[in-house]
């Protein structure tokens, strides 16, 4: 079968090759890709710029059909749908493991990172990791579960939104756009959501689309006084970092009430960045950092996603077959894609 393949360690070093078909081991499942999203951790992988074990295929965000089950193996049958979690290699058995959250075991070596993934025509996952997309959710959009899970785990489980709740969000790429929509979903609001020059043509207009209140272009805009604007002068009572961008880190503890609280996911790819540590203490602040996702994630995410409450149709940009993928790795990377697909054994329909 083909496979997009991160052949060794360096910058690029990715390549489409033809590689073994898996086959289930006891306790796993063989699933045939219908679709798997590009994650911006494939895009740093391209770079070199993320943790990896070539040679490996990439992809961690997809959904499929169930075409081969290993020995052991109950409860599914062959063409049910099914998206997965990502936590493969967790050891089962460590604190972190045996606590219910084997998705940050230091075991772990999550498919498409640590062992192959998804840009291929197959993929093999323990029965253990998998869920069922609900009936009237597309195999395209169901793709999107595992981002969506991450939203949910740093927006409901970490940063724990309320109803109500006034939010603001740095940084309106794939992940800031679902933590809207989860948000939102959670009943909280005002939402505003601040993006950069390079934001206006996709990104911001699709923040606006499934429910920003108001969207900021930092570039021209003080992004402070917006949040004060729609806050009566408070402050949010809930930012959420999700740009990995220093000076938006920088701004966080000016963009929140006192009390507030930041949920931060954004990786900044830099050994150290300023934070206002003094303005944090003085308001009194609470700071959630929020890294993969659980199992319970996985749960509400699939709800809200089959329920039609988070939206992933208006993400996705563009569906190309395997053989393009680095056209679609850089309509990504560049901002022409919000989310492309990598569709295999397609021709690759709804072009951009
Ligand atoms: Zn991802
Ligand atoms: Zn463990």
């Amino acid at each position: 079968m083909l496979g997009v393949v991160k052949v060794g360690r360096g910058k690029g070093l990715v390549e489409l090759r033809e590689v073994e078909e898996p086959a289930p081991g006891p306790g796993e499942v063989k699933i045939r890709i219908s679709a798997a999203a590009i994650c911006g951790s494939d895009l740093h992988i391209w770079r070199d710029a993320h943790p990896y074990w070539p040679p490996v295929v990439l992809g961690h965000e997809f959904s499929g059909t169930v075409s081969a089950l290993g020995e052991g193996v109950t409860g599914y049958v062959v063409g049910d749908r099914v998206v997965s979690e990502t936590s493969t290699g967790s050891c089962g058995d460590c604190f972190l493991c045996r606590s219910g959250n084997r998705h940050i075991c230091p075991d772990k070596r999550a498919a498409g990172i640590g062992r192959d993934g998804a840009f291929a025509d197959y993929v093999v996952m323990p029965a253990g990791l998998l869920h069922r997309i609900p009936d009237g959710l597309s195999l395209e959009e169901a793709a999107l579960s595992e981002p969506t899970a991450i939203a949910v785990h740093a927006v409901m489980e970490r940063a724990g939104v309320r109803a109500g709740e006034s939010v603001v969000i740095t940084g309106p790429g794939p992940i800031g756009l679902l933590c809207l929509q989860v948000a939102r979903a959670s009943g909280a609001g005002p939402m505003v959501v601040g993006g950069t020059p390079a934001d206006l043509p996709l990104r911001l207009p699709v923040a606006t689309a499934t429910g920003a209140d108001a969207v900021v272009n930092v570039a021209e805009e003080d992004l402070v006084e917006r949040v004060m604007a729609a806050t009566g002068g408070v402050g949010a009572d809930l930012a959420i970092e999700t740009s990995g961008s220093p000076a938006a880190v920088e701004l966080l503890p000016h963009l929140v009430r006192r009390l507030g609280r930041i949920g931060v996911l954004g990786v900044t790819g830099r050994p150290a960045v300023q934070f206002p540590w003094d303005v944090a203490v003085f308001k009194g602040l609470e700071v959630q950092f929020s890294f993969s996702s659980r199992h319970t994630s996985w749960i509400t995410g699939l709800r809200l996603l089959g329920s039609g409450r988070v939206r992933a149709r208006p993400l996705i940009s563009m569906e190309v077959p395997l053989q393009r993928w680095q056209e679609a790795f850089e309509a990504q990377a560049e901002g022409r894609a919000i989310k492309s697909l990598l569709v295999p054994g397609a021709s690759g329909k709804g072009l951009s």
